[in-house]
Order: structure tokens, then C-alpha cells, then sequence
């Protein structure tokens, strides 16, 4: 029997099982998409807001030959660490449901099952997108991940959202030809978009090379155009394509499924877990990375996330420990 099972190949999930693996105990991944996964659906080229020194796990140093790394470098440096450390990965098995207790947990994946001791949960936010929840977000013309901006030379396109990622997709896209709609429900370009890219953003709106409109109420999302309304009336903007990049939330479900309990009085409904060992009310069971801060997803990210793994760890280690 395993000593822990961590379920997510993210950052923080490598981290967590390279730390349990060096305090002499038996552990393995399981992640439901390939090494990375998410870093994976991430922008192509896309640059981290973090300095390399600031993602590293397990002591690795993270060489660029940018101040900033690309997503491309990240997912080499975690591929690379995994593979030194020879850590045990099952890839493309989804974790679905968990029984038994501490000591003697069972985890149910769509492929087997797993027996272990503990369990880390450090599966991430990247997976379910908040929805607008108009008619039309269906259609096959609409996505909720952005990749990169040369399909849409020359087309219509329109950006929901004001944060991080509409601001940088927004100004890909404009710089690759698109003529880009940025539709923002607020009065304003988010104040939490980095401080190089807003001005870089409100400059384009200001020239006219992007069209903004604020305080936007989306009504529909038909194969042409988005229709919306704003306190000056209503308006549409043409589209052959719409990233509606307004975020994401953690999968709750499968939280509830794993025995994880919301703390009622946090808004974000992040999971109740002890800040020392990161175990939850359910004994064995604890949580790391980004989905520690449920809703509130950039309460956690890779820069502090990756601390969860020693806390994690030295507990499991001390416990073993005891125990024998
Ligand atoms: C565009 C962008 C830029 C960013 N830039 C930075 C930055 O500069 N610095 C920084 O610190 N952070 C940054 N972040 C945030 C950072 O990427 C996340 O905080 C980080 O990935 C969290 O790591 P994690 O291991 O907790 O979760 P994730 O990386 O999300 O990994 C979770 C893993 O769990 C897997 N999983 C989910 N459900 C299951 C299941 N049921 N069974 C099995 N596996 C499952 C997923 O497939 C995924 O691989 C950025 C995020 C985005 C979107």
C-alpha cells in the first residue's frame, strides 16, 4: 500500500510527491491529462508573471535565458524534475471518487483504483470556466481557453473578461490582425492586470485599434455577432470567433466527492484545512496548491503554492516515523 497518493500533475502536485518520496515514502501520481496538464492548455508562448527562481520545486534551479520564463521552458523544467526524480505518474486517469479512512484509503479513478494511507489533493482550477450563461455560449465558435492569436488574422473577433489573460489575448490578437471587441462587464480595465500590460492595453483602446465597451450586460452569442447592452442602450459586436476568458473555478463536486468540507465563512468556499499540515476535516486527506483557496483561485498560485508540499511532507514523514 502507498503511503500517499497525490492526485494532479500540476506544480504543486510534483512538488508535493518529490518531497513525500525523499522522506523515504512510498507514493505516486495520478493525473487525469498528461505531466503538467494545465501549464499544457496555457497560451502558446505565453510568459509567466513569476521569475524562474520563484517556481522552483525540489531545490531544481530553474535555467531561462529570459527574465521571464515561457510556458514552453515550465513544462520542460517540471517534466525534467519529475523524470530526475523518477517520480510515479499515471497518466490520463481521472480520479473520481475516494472510501475507507486514514491508514486505509481506497481512490476510485476511471480506470482502477488505488490503495494508500494518506491522500494529497492538489488538483488545480483550470478545468471548469465560469460561464456567461447566455444563449449561444454553446456554439462551436465560442471557447473559454485561449491559445494563440493566428488563426483570426483579419477576422472579427470578440474578448470577454478584463482581466490578465483577456488583456494579453486581447493585444495578441490585435498585434496578429484581428480587428478585436472587448466586451468588460465592470466600468473598467481591471486594476490587478500586471502594471506592464494595462497601460500597453488602455493605450490600444484609446488609439481605437481595439473597441472596448464597459458595463456590459451580455444578452446572446449567435454565429456572427455577441449582442449585449450597456446603460447607453444596446449594442452588437461581430465575431467569427469568442474567447469568453472571464476564469475558472475549482471542480467542487469532486471536491465534495473526496470528503472535502467549504469553511462556511469564506466567501470563496475554500476547503477547511489545517495551515499547518494542510489536513483537512477529514483525516488523511489534505489539500495543496491552488484548489487551498477553492473559488478564490489566484489566492494560491505556484509562487506560495509550492510551500504546501514541505508542510505536507514533514507531517507525513513525522508520522511514519512515530508510527514505526
Ligand atoms: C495564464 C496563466 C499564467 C500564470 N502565471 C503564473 C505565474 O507567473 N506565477 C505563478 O506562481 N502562477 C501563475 N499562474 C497560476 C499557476 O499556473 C497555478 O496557480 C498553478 O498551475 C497551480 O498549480 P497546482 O499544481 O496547484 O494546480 P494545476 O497546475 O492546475 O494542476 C492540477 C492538476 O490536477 C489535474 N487534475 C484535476 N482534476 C483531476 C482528477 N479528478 N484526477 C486526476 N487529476 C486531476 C489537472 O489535470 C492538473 O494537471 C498562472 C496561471 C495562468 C492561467
Amino acid at each position: 500500500m502507498l503511503d500517499a497518493l497525490v492526485i494532479g500533475a500540476g506544480p504543486v502536485g510534483l512538488a508535493c510527491a518529490l518531497e513525500i518520496q525523499r522522506r523515504g515514502l512510498q507514493v505516486a501520481i495520478v493525473e487525469k491529462g498528461a505531466l503538467v496538464n494545465s501549464l499544457i492548455g496555457y497560451p502558446t508562448n505565453m510568459e509567466f508573471f513569476s521569475t524562474p527562481e520563484l517556481l522552483e520545486i525540489g531545490g531544481y534551479p530553474f535555467p531561462t535565458s529570459h527574465y521571464k520564463p515561457l510556458r514552453e521552458d515550465a513544462l520542460d523544467y517540471y517534466q525534467r524534475v519529475a523524470r530526475a526524480e523518477n517520480l510515479t505518474v499515471h497518466l490520463h486517469e481521472k480520479v473520481v471518487s475516494l472510501s475507507g479512512e486514514q491508514g486505509n484509503f481506497l481512490v476510485q479513478t476511471d480506470r482502477g483504483e488505488y490503495a494508500a494511507k494518506n491522500v494529497v489533493v492538489a488538483t488545480g482550477f483550470y478545468d471548469l470556466p465560469i460561464f456567461l450563461n447566455v444563449p449561444g455560449e454553446d456554439l462551436p465558435h465560442v471557447s473559454h481557453y485561449y491559445k494563440e492569436p493566428y488563426h483570426h488574422s483579419r477576422q472579427p473577433i470578440v474578448v470577454i473578461g478584463a482581466k490578465n489573460s483577456a488583456a494579453k489575448a486581447a493585444l495578441a490578437l490585435t498585434r496578429a490582425g484581428a480587428q478585436v471587441t472587448l466586451l468588460v462587464r465592470g466600468p473598467e480595465i481591471s486594476q490587478s492586470v500586471k502594471y506592464w500590460i494595462r497601460p500597453d492595453l488602455v493605450n490600444r483602446i484609446a488609439e481605437g485599434r481595439i473597441t472596448a465597451h464597459f458595463n456590459v450586460q451580455l444578452t446572446e452569442i449567435t454565429p456572427t455577432a455577441v449582442h449585449f447592452t450597456t446603460p447607453e442602450g444596446s449594442g452588437s459586436a461581430p465575431a467569427d470567433f469568442v474567447y469568453a476568458l472571464t476564469g475558472y473555478v475549482p471542480d467542487e463536486a469532486l471536491l465534495g466527492r473526496l470528503g472535502i468540507e467549504p469553511d462556511p465563512n469564506d466567501e470563496a468556499r475554500a476547503p477547511l484545512f489545517d495551515p499547518a499540515t494542510h489536513q483537512t476535516t477529514r483525516p488523511g486527506l489534505f489539500v495543496a496548491g491552488t484548489v487551498c483557496g477553492g473559488r478564490a483561485t489566484s489566492r494560491w498560485f505556484i509562487e506560495n503554492g509550492r510551500h504546501h508540499a514541505q508542510l505536507i511532507a514533514q507531517y507525513l514523514g513525522t508520522t511514519k516515523a512515530t508510527a514505526a
